[in-house]
């Protein structure tokens, strides 16, 4: 039996996981449940799953769960603050920590998990944003393993050979005859949008993703590319690339989730329904296959496969994050700490939609150059481009 700290656990990362646990209670157990302040579905997760632990990181939200509770024959422990979500990642009897916080609040607690030696399964793809080569040292230092939720790094994880598979962070594409991976990405929901329409979308329009149901700030990133720009760093670090060895493309239909090349002209690609129950199960049950829930891909059904290369004037956020990645360490972080800024300002109706490419890059142009040693100054570094993005809003 496997004991599980799930982080996020009432987003809709969370709730698929919980919802691979409940088909699969054979093999997992909950150990801990970890989100923010949704006190009403953490009341029910707690009341379903009866875990050791539950955290809610905002106070005032776990003083109610606590009220909530008090009536019923409840024996999980509450505990409250942001320090508690390390305390349930790095404990001793738990074996796995899904790390599905979203945005820069989760990276303290993934990392509590690595230094700890837990299996990750990491979902917070703005650790590896924030601290790529920091977050791959821990995890040599600890032995820890770490097993890629986000679908298209799970997709190249499966299309890798084994060799590959086992060491994520210090893969060699050249030793595995790789030519190039094929990171895939839906366009989003502005892909035909007319360019001079952009200008005037809203938050709603943003929000509804074409194929995939995720949470406001991931949906706005997709909507940009700006998320396809992280997983192009999340890939760098996972996978340990170099510039020639990665490619974006458009693949509206999201039936491929990316795609392995190879040097002697094979192409390897995973496929499946755009669920994200389908990756957690892969690395939850590796090297098993369990049920997801997800049903079979019907091929019958495809209206068709097509592919597009990225228009930068289109998706300058896209280009901006690339060229972040290859400028280094204080350019990803300070785009990552621009961008949830900005998001949250255009989700509040705040900033329109261009604004949002305007905050990064100026963010990213002031604080490129600055250095970075250690997470304590990766934080710190997040704290003030916050403050230089907050000043250009
Ligand atoms: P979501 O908004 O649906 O859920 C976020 C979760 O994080 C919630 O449980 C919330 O309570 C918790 N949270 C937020 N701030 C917190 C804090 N300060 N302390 C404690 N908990 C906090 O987000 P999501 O779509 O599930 O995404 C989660 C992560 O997974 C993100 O990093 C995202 O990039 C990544 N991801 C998501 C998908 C997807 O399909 N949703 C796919 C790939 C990767
Ligand atoms: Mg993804």
């Amino acid at each position: 039996m496997e004991n599980i700290t799930v982080l996020g656990s009432t987003g809709s990362i969370g709730r698929s996981t919980l919802d691979v646990v409940r088909r699969n209670s054979d093999r997992f157990r909950v150990f801990a449940l970890g989100a923010g302040s949704n006190v009403e579905q953490m009341f029910a997760d707690v009341m379903e799953f009866k875990p050791d632990f539950a955290v809610l990181s905002d106070e005032s939200a776990s003083s109610r769960l606590k009220d909530l509770l008090a009536g019923s024959n409840s024996v999980t422990k509450i505990l409250s603050g942001y320090d508690q979500l390390s305390f349930i990642a790095s404990h001793e009897s738990c074996d796995s920590v899904m790390a599905a916080i979203v945005g820069a609040a989760g990276l303290i607690p993934a990392l509590a998990a690595v230094r700890a030696g837990k299996k990750l399964y990491l979902a917070n793809k703005e650790s590896l944003v924030m601290t790529g080569h920091l977050f791959i040292m821990a995890l040599k230092e600890s032995g820890s393993r770490i097993l890629p939720v986000d679908s298209e790094h799970n997709a190249i994880f499966q299309s890798l050979p084994e060799t590959e598979q086992l060491r994520l962070g210090f893969c060699s594409m050249r030793d595995a005859g790789v030519s190039r991976i094929l990171l895939t990405g839906s366009g989003g929901p502005f892909r035909q949008l007319p360019l001079d329409r952009l200008a005037s979308v809203t938050p709603e329009e943003a929000v509804a993703h074409p194929t995939w149901n995720m949470g406001s700030k991931i949906s706005v990133d997709s909507s940009t590319m700006m998320n396809k720009g992280f997983e192009f760093i999340e890939a760098k670090w996972l996978f340990n690339l170099n510039n020639d060895d990665i490619q974006v493309v458009i693949h509206p239909q999201s039936v491929i989730h990316s795609m392995v090349q190879y040097r002697d002209g094979s192409v390897i690609a995973q496929m499946g329904n755009p669920d994200m129950r389908t990756p957690i199960a892969r690395v939850m049950a590796y090297p098993d296959r369990i049920d997801s829930g997800v049903g079979s891909l019907d091929f019958f059904a495809l209206s068709g496969l097509s592919f597009f290369e990225p228009d930068y004037s289109r998706y300058p956020c896209l280009k901006l994050a690339i060229d972040s990645c290859w400028a280094g360490q204080a350019a990803t972080t300070a785009l990552n700490a621009a961008n949830e800024v900005a998001v949250a300002a255009f989700l509040n109706h705040e900033v329109s939609y261009p604004r949002i490419y305007e905050i990064c890059s100026r963010t990213v142009e002031r604080h490129s150059a600055d250095t970075i040693v250690d997470v304590e100054s990766v934080l710190e570094l997040d704290r003030r481009a916050r403050e230089t993005a907050s000043a250009l809003l």
